[in-house]
């Protein structure tokens, strides 16, 4: 689970990581207000789980109120990889001497966390490890006795043999590690830690990543959750007991066992047509789930027609049939479906389907053919 910037900085205060004044806004308003607090010049930055927010345009300066509330519609408005900016952290902006890297991450060869430093700070670290990875330096953490105070001052002395600054980075150094430990992160990143004016050290950019299969024991960290449009799908199907990813394609797929949705998925693209969700209904299917799954299927609009791809095995197809009728009695679907039901019940399961518009074919590779015609033809 990715935290957003103006939750990380939250942790990185609590911890005693030095960060510039700021706060979040949802509208123009909030963010002058809070622009009129902390003072101008204010950096506006969109709140959106991508990295690269900067070179996407998504971090402003604003020097006066009505820079702040020009920048603060540009930005709120603004589409950041697929993903709408809801939020804005309205922080003081300072002058930048130099930048740098530090992080804590999982490193799944050594099976150790370890940090990482760099003096290429500012820019996407997985670009410098890529191009220039003499500029990064690693020391690998012992499960055990955990972060070093030394190893944490060798890092820093990596970064600036500067005593002015050096010691104030290997202290910020130790607080990440703590956070990152009591968070149970799988990432937390500084980039950029920032010199400024003064000596004194900023981070200007704070990100978590919490472990997942952490997350029952910090319940708190769950009511920070800000679901995105298609996450808030996923949950839903979850709650209802299916898996639902939303795709880009035109093909509403209703498969059961994650297998065989993958091979559906391949198939259609392979008869030239372009799946537009994978779901997994799961076994022993009930004819509420088909029914919601169905209802799920078709509030996409981008459905044009559907495949229900079902080998019943412990899901049986005359359950999935009755879901279907009960689907078509629930919700108006104008879209055509096509159904390959193999399996346990088969038999039953035509009947059921009998006097229904639904198109019936036995074999997947002609219901492949089918669907992905009906969808092209629309
Ligand atoms: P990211 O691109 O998503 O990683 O967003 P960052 O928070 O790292 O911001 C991108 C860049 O904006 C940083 O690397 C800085 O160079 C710049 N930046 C952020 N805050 C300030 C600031 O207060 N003053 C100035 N001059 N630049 C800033
Ligand atoms: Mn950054």
């Amino acid at each position: 689970m990715n935290l957003q910037e103006y939750q990380s900085r939250e942790f990185f205060k609590e911890f005693g990581i030095p960060v510039v004044d700021g706060a979040v806004a949802s509208n123009r308003e909030e963010a002058l207000e809070i622009a009129k607090k902390i003072g101008l010049p204010v950096v506006l930055k969109a709140q959106v789980l991508v990295g690269g927010r900067g070179k996407a345009g998504g971090v402003k300066v604003a020097k006066t109120e009505e820079e702040v509330l020009k920048l603060a519609d540009e930005i709120l408005t603004m589409e950041i990889k697929g993903l709408k900016v809801k939020k804005l952290l309205v922080a003081k902006a300072v002058n930048i001497l130099r930048e740098f890297y530090v992080g804590f991450t999982v490193d799944r060869v050594s099976k150790r966390n370890v940090l990482i430093v760099s003096n290429a700070g500012g820019v996407d670290i997985e670009e410098v490890a890529k191009n220039t990875p003499e500029k990064i330096f690693k020391i690998y953490i012992d499960p055990i006795m955990g972060l070093f105070s030394y190893e944490a001052k060798k890092a820093s002395q990596r970064l600036t043999e500067d005593m002015n600054i050096a010691p104030k980075i290997a202290d910020i150094i130790e607080k990440l590690y703590k956070v990152y430990i009591s968070l149970d992160g799988n990432l937390a990143e500084i980039n950029p830690l920032a010199v400024v004016e003064g000596n004194n050290v900023l981070a200007l950019d704070s990100k978590i990543v919490i472990d997942d299969n952490a997350l029952f024991r910090h319940p708190e960290l769950e009511a920070l959750r800000e679901p995105t449009e298609e996450e808030k799908l996923e949950l839903e199907a979850k709650s209802k007991g299916f898996t639902y990813i939303k795709l880009n394609g035109n093909i509403g797929c209703l498969v059961n066992g994650a297998g065989l949705a993958m091979a559906t998925m391949d198939l259609i693209k392979l008869f030239g047509g372009d799946p537009a969700n994978f779901l997994d209904i799961g076994g022993s299917s009930s004819p509420e789930k088909v029914a919601s799954a169905i209802e799920m299927i078709t509030r996409d609009k981008n459905v044009k027609a559907i495949l229900i791809n079902i080998f019943g095995g412990i899901t049986r197809c005359d359950d999935v049939a009755n879901g279907l009728l009960k689907a078509l009695e629930m919700t108006k679907v104008d879209v055509p479906i096509v159904v390959r039901l193999t399996g346990t019940n088969e038999d039953k399961a035509r009947e059921i389907l009998k006097d229904t518009p639904l198109i019936y074919t036995d074999s997947m590779v002609d219901g492949v053919t089918k669907v992905v015609e009906l969808a092209n033809a629309r």
